[in-house]
């Protein structure tokens, strides 16, 4: 069953603090009853046994305590899998995706992620760490922990970057390329991690890093629509309250959560 884990980790972003607040407001919006709980694709969030809620971890609030925070992140997604579940992780900024796939990577040995972001995340370091929110892709190919790497709506890769995305054989599939339909047709375990930041600010504006030209929330349901293999796990992450608009964002980013959850239980 789909299980939601909430992750209020954000000492390694690099701008701004805040995505620490997500999962307790991304939570509100889902429960919020100006709409129902049936997805796009035909399914009912509202069924008892649709999916399951473990709470959010305990985590320390210092970058000091980066080793600490990602082995509890690891073990508890392992738990998790271990019982069979399907994680469903709400950061928190990006860098916790990292320690979320050494769980899984035990786990599933061809896994593909597809990566929805405006950023590739690729940096070896970033501001001297290489535990920064920008980093995690890296980490993650560096040791393996996917078969493939699919990213979709990047508009901000610089020369680093790119020489990264070509070292590791990342499939990056930038903005000014969409659609990617065609790159979603995929056999075997998926894992999606999807960066609020994919959406345009005009549709989501409550994220650190606020970058225009991004996607309609239309084209990215569209995108997780078209997936294809089975989705056994997934995040949302970069969610930041203290820079939303009326809780927009929140609702936004219910609504993909919703349509996550219908993917992974319809499909
Ligand atoms: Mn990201
Ligand atoms: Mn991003």
């Amino acid at each position: 069953m789909p299980t939601l884990l909430g992750i209020p980790l954000d000492v390694n972003s690099s701008y701004l603090r805040g995505a620490a607040g997500a999962p307790a407001k991304i939570r509100e919006a889902l429960r919020c009853d100006a709409s129902n709980k049936w997805t796009e694709l035909g399914v009912d969030l509202g069924a008892a046994d649709a999916f399951a809620d473990a709470g959010d971890l305990g985590l320390k609030d210092l970058r000091e305590n980066v080793a600490e925070n990602f082995a509890e992140i690891e073990r508890a997604v392992s738990e998790l899998l271990g019982k069979g579940e399907r994680p469903v992780l709400l950061g928190g900024d990006h860098s916790v995706t990292y320690p979320i796939l050494k769980a899984f990577a035990r786990r599933y040995a061809e896994l593909t992620i597809v990566h929805f972001d405006a950023h590739p995340d690729l940096y070896d370091e970033f501001e001297g760490s290489r535990m920064s929110h920008a980093c995690p892709f890296a980490r993650i190919m560096e040791e393996q922990l996917a078969k493939r790497l699919v990213q979709v709506g990047i508009r901000t890769i610089v020369g680093h970057q790119r020489e990264q995305a070509a070292r590791f054989g990342v499939e990056v599939v930038e903005m000014r390329a969409l659609p990617a339909y065609d790159r979603l047709e995929i056999h075997g375990p998926v894992y999606v991690s999807f960066d609020i930041d994919l959406l345009d600010p005009a549709f989501a504006p409550g994220v650190s890093h606020r970058e225009p030209g991004g996607m309609t929330v239309r084209e990215a349901i569209a995108h997780l629509h078209a997936i294809k293999g089975t989705v056994v796990g997934a995040d949302i992450v970069e969610y930041n309250p203290v820079q939303d608009v009326s809780g927009m964002t929140a609702t936004v980013a219910a609504k993909i959560l919703k349509e996550i959850l219908g993917k992974m239980i319809a499909t």
